[in-house]
């Protein structure tokens, strides 16, 4: 039923001002090509350094505005030239940075090899996001005002628990994307609405390679998990129980980096909107497929008019 979506988005976008909080990273991606990874001890020359707006936190924001529904980002960045890119690339895509703190740490860098294979090696350097250790009150103040607080794992396990208990204490709908992976702790776990994974997150968290056992370990843990399944879709737990499995679209994949941040962001703003669940994740999947079809991560988040019309075609 394409035209329902379209309908209920734009009617209750008109009639509420539905609002997702994210409080998370944002990097600077400098990203270099070399013919192979270097050994150890060795130097490789490559050409120029290609920079991009990154760090999970930022492309959340993004596809969370992009989606349509007001999105603030709470974190930091330096007051260096990244930090006013990264500023300009948030404005660029509407998502509020009043709260955003300026700091003198440098702005978070992500540096990035990627080989002929497309095999890659990362080290990010946090900088101004490891600031983020306390909330002030007008963060709390934000989180608690907003419809869904969506968040990951690349600021302090502190930060990420403190901003959950104040949505809570608000009763607000709480999303974490346990990306990278990291233990979750049980405090931290009883407060989540949506934990969202990856394949590999699914396992390393529920302690099974074997992804259904993993799966269920993690779902009896939480009222609704989603694990995406790359190419293959989604599946979505609900009290435990395992209550649909969401296909893409067929899309032509270029490049799937930040496919899974479009999904996040996305479907919290689907979730702010007040679709149900299995609809609310048919609006990410759309969003993150049309995502792969093209270069980049900040780059290929689509705008809600395209996720529509992807939702009107039938898959
Ligand atoms: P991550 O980027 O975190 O590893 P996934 O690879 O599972 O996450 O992708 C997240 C979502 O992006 C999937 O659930 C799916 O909706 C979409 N997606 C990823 N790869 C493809 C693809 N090749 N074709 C269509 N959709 C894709």
């Amino acid at each position: 039923m394409p035209g329902w979506y379209a309908g209920i988005l734009s009617d209750m976008s008109d009639e509420q001002p539905s609002r997702v909080v994210i409080v998370g990273s944002a990097n600077m991606d400098v990203v270099f090509s070399v013919e192979r990874m270097p050994a150890p001890g060795e130097t490789l020359l490559s050409g120029d350094a290609a920079r991009h707006p990154g760090g999970k936190g930022l492309n959340q924001a993004v596809a969370a505005a992009r989606a349509g529904v007001p999105t603030a980002f709470i974190g930091a960045l330096g007051t260096d030239p990244f930090g006013d890119s990264l500023a300009d690339a948030m404005d660029a895509a509407g998502v509020s940075r009043d709260l955003v703190r300026r700091t003198v740490q440098d702005t978070g860098q992500a540096f990035i090899l990627v080989d002929q294979d497309g095999e890659n090696m990362i080290v990010v350097a946090s900088g101004a996001n490891a600031t983020m250790s306390r909330l002030t009150e007008s963060e709390k103040d934000a989180i608690a005002g907003a419809d869904v607080l969506l968040m990951q794992l690349e600021l302090t396990a502190a930060v990420v628990l403190e901003a959950a208990t104040v949505a809570r204490a608000a009763e607000r709908a709480i999303m974490l994307n346990a990306a990278p992976a990291a233990p979750l702790g049980d405090a931290l776990l009883a407060l989540l609405d949506y934990l969202i994974v990856n394949e590999h997150e699914a396992c390393l968290l529920g302690g099974s390679d074997d992804l259904s056992v993993a799966s269920r370990t993690l779902a009896a843990t939480v009222d609704r998990l989603i694990v995406t399944l790359g190419a293959e879709g989604s599946d979505v737990y609900e009290s435990g129980e395992l209550v649909g499995t969401v296909a893409p679209p067929k899309v032509t994949a270029v490049d799937t980096t930040g496919a899974g941040d479009t999904f996040c962001g996305a479907l919290a703003a689907a979730v702010a909107e007040g679709l149900p669940l299995l609809d609310a994740v048919r609006f990410a999947t759309a969003a993150s497929a049309l995502s792969v079809e093209s270069v980049g991560a900040v780059s290929s988040i689509p705008s809600r008019p395209r996720i529509e019309s992807k939702l009107g075609e039938s898959w």
